[in-house]
């Protein structure tokens, strides 16, 4: 079986093999996992390197099949976007994060944003922004406790539709989060274009930064262009204390990584705010 572009599969002649099958039964399977509740939210907490507060967190989604248990998101995500299902799964995660935030702002903890992923996928069929609306209406939560991350690969292309659920998203006073910074193939040109808050930089940069000269210089060009634009910066992926040491002195303030916590879930994530530090 062969990736061809954006739209799914191909299969070639006699390819009708056991990976395809297997994709199939994924498949089917995930068409059923919202209605039976096999599906949950977990949430990773950002964190100031200056106090060690939770300054934030995002939402990260689990697949806990019953017939076969735990599916990673980089295994079933790219599924969802070819078979159309990301988007019953992407309204999903954006009402229980919002719906989630809400109820622990409802019992007293410290309000922070909670952030979501929203594939290209979701942005070029234009169902985000009335998505997004509906489920703040729903959930009460106010629109500055939402914030989106999106890739760069939604500003490629046919960018329009896009740009317009961004332009509403950001109207609505969401904040919008560039995921993986320095991975996609676009040029800079669109971080005039488009109304973004805040970039992240991606693990693969962060892994390598106190042993790698080129990803030290990406993520230290990276904070620059960010300070430059007025855009706030987060370290993803953040796994060591030699890591959160060297983005401290390029200037990156804000950091997510199993240094700090992994992403937990829900009861966990409470105690987090609750303390409003991770340790
Ligand atoms: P991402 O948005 O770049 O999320 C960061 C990934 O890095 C998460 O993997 C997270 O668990 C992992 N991570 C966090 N800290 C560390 C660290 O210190 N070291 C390492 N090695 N990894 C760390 P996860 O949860 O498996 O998600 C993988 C990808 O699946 C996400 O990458 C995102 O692209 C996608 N994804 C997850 N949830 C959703 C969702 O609700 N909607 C959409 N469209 N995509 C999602
Ligand atoms: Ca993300
Ligand atoms: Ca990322
Ligand atoms: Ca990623």
């Amino acid at each position: 079986m062969k990736k061809s572009g954006r739209n799914g599969f191909r299969f070639f002649k006699g390819e009708m093999n056991a990976e395809a099958l297997r994709w199939l039964a994924l498949e089917t399977r995930l068409r059923r996992a919202i209605e039976r509740g096999e599906l949950a939210l977990h949430y990773q907490p950002q964190i100031s390197r200056i106090d060690g507060s939770v300054v934030g967190m995002e939402a990260l989604l689990r697949w806990r099949s019953e017939e076969i248990g735990v599916v990673s998101p980089g295994d079933f995500i790219p599924l969802a976007e070819d078979t159309g299902l990301i988007h019953p799964i992407g309204e999903w995660v954006i009402r229980q994060a919002c719906f989630q935030n809400k109820a622990w702002q409802n019992a007293g903890l410290p309000p922070v944003k909670v952030a979501v992923n929203v594939s290209a996928t979701q942005f070029k069929a234009g169902s985000v922004s009335g998505m997004v609306a509906k489920a703040l209406l729903d959930s009460g939560l106010a629109p500055r406790y939402l914030e989106v991350e999106l890739t760069e690969s939604v500003m490629l292309g046919d960018s329009a539709a896009a740009e317009a659920q961004m332009a509403e998203l950001r109207a609505m006073g969401i904040s919008l989060s560039l995921d993986d910074f320095g991975t996609g193939y676009s040029s800079l040109g669109y971080l005039s274009r488009f109304p973004l808050d805040k970039l992240k930089i991606d693990q693969t940069f962060v892994r390598n930064i106190t042993t790698e000269q080129r990803s030290a210089a990406i993520a230290q060009a990276t904070i620059a262009l960010a300070q430059g634009l007025s855009l706030s910066v987060v370290a993803e992926g953040v796994e060591t204390t030699g890591q959160r040491d060297f983005l401290g002195l390029i200037g990156c303030d804000v950091m997510q990584g199993y240094l700090y916590s992994r992403p937990v879930p829900a009861h966990e994530m409470a105690q987090l705010l609750a303390k409003g530090r991770v340790a």
